[in-house]
């Protein structure tokens, strides 16, 4: 018995109907934040948003910015302080033929598996969002106060790059400061299993172009003593990695930590289907570094890929052309402590160290790089959260890792000092960013449920 939770628990239960009617309502408001034609709905929705604040007793604004506004609410006062993230704008939703419904036009889906949520934006981020708001509602209406202060902080941009955010923390950051960042934006790692993000990848981007001859000649009068870049560039390609997969620039493990053994314990027994990730892509085993599992490679190993690479005759039928150019575009996983400047430095020393005689490289200058963000597990509030979870769930819930890059985490360390905690319930299979996106009525009401009891735990941690 825990009589302070229990009631709160029971609450979300019996108030869930009307719970679901107000997701639905925010999910009817088209807020693309891309497309102008929806910058009064994005409006709308901030309004929305702030309106449901202020019915849980918060005090609560739009704040202007350059582009869409963002919503900043406050209430509570003692326990620790924690401000939640989300973002309740949507990716647009074309191609529209592809969706079997109106995308505006919520509805519950009974699927063999259960009930579903769907429509834009019910997993990617209004229904996550709406689980935290929910789970506040509920401990308001049973004890008429929550055990955390909570500052709401939620954007309007997320889906087209952020261009108000860091202008609008940097300006803000007194009413931002708070005790810990709570984001809810992730998947959980298989059905059914609660997950808390540990660390996120960071991301390096370049791109070269490797000249030889200063035009494109005829290969029948220099073909021979002509350097053929494309050739070149293949060689200097195939030298980023040796034959284990490993990255041969060098220093490029420079703050790569191994995953510690507890933590592998728990990834092993995470529920990830290795064999449907790999046969649902055609492979039948993974290709990354070896003697690292496939779990490890996406999640807490760094890469080096080749997204791109171009150069010469690609029209239909031969051209016999030696090519003046060849070009290659790459970008790196980062993951632990690895520097992205120190990297881009070294691998261009890689190519350049490489080159042949008479062969040129120009890099471009405007592509950037974020390191990986690695959360604070030894905190307190994350052994909190985790044991809450499995309550909740009714199994344990992971640290896991994720492959992906979620440049918020991020910003609030480097611009407000905070650590942040991902927790999230969405399925791989939600369809976010895609045609008939959809999230599980499972998923949204345990989710509220989850928030309450981790609302619980952390205050007492
Ligand atoms: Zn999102």
């Amino acid at each position: 018995m825990n009589t302070r939770l229990d009631p709160v628990l029971s609450r979300i239960d019996s108030d869930l109907d009307a719970t679901l009617d107000r997701l639905m309502d925010l999910l009817r408001i088209p807020s693309i934040s891309t497309d102008p034609a929806h910058k009064a709905d994005c409006l709308k929705a901030a309004e929305w948003l702030v309106e449901d604040l202020k019915s849980l007793g918060a005090e609560a604004e739009l704040c202007e910015t350059p582009g869409h506004p963002m919503v900043y609410g406050k209430i509570g006062s003692g326990g620790p302080h924690l401000l939640f993230y989300g973002h309740y704008d949507v990716q647009p939703v074309d191609p529209l033929d592809l969706w079997d419904h109106d995308p505006f036009a919520p509805f519950i889906e009974e699927r063999e598996t259960g009930k579903v949520i769907r429509g834009r934006g019910a997993s990617d981020d209004k229904g996550q969002l709406m689980t935290f708001v929910e789970a506040c509602r509920a401990w308001i209406a049973e004890h008429g106060t929550l055990p955390c202060t909570i500052t709401f902080f939620f954007e309007g941009e997320e889906e087209s790059g952020s261009p108000s955010l860091i202008p609008f923390m940097e300006a803000n950051k007194d009413r931002l400061s708070a005790d810990l960042a709570l984001i809810c934006d992730t998947s959980m790692v298989a059905p059914g299993v609660p997950s808390i993000c540990s660390q996120l990848r960071g991301m390096l981007k370049d791109e070269f172009t490797l000249t030889g001859p200063v035009m494109d000649l005829h290969s029948g009068h220099y073909g021979g003593p002509a350097l053929n870049p494309l050739r070149e560039i293949s060689k200097i390609v195939a030298s980023f990695h040796d034959d284990q997969g490993r990255v041969t620039v060098k220093d490029f493990y420079e703050g790569v930590q191994e995953v510690p053994a507890d933590i592998l314990e728990q990834w092993k027994g995470c529920g990830f289907d290795e064999e449907e990730y790999l046969s649902g892509v055609g492979m039948t085993e993974s290709h990354g570094e070896a003697g690292y599992s496939t779990l490890e490679q996406q999640w807490s190993r760094p890469t080096l890929e080749i997204n791109g690479m171009w150069g010469g005759y690609q029209g239909p039928g031969t051209k016999t052309v030696i090519p003046s150019e060849a070009h290659c575009k790459i970008t790196c996983r980062l993951v632990g402590t690895q520097d992205p400047d120190a990297i881009r430095e070294n691998l261009r020393a890689h190519v350049e160290s490489r080159l042949p005689v008479d062969a040129k490289v120009t890099w471009n200058q405007d592509l950037d790089g974020s390191p990986a963000a690695v959360m604070n597990t030894a905190r307190p509030e994350f052994e909190a959260a985790r044991q809450a979870l499995s309550a909740e769930w009714d199994r344990e819930a992971v640290f896991a890792g994720m492959g992906g890059s979620i440049p918020i985490a991020g910003f609030f360390t480097t611009i407000l000092g905070l650590d942040s905690m991902l927790v999230g319930y969405a399925d791989d299979d939600d369809r976010i960013h895609s045609p008939n996106e959809k999230y599980g009525l499972k998923n949204f009401h345990k989710g509220i449920r989850s928030w309450a009891r981790i609302l619980d735990a952390v205050s007492k941690a």
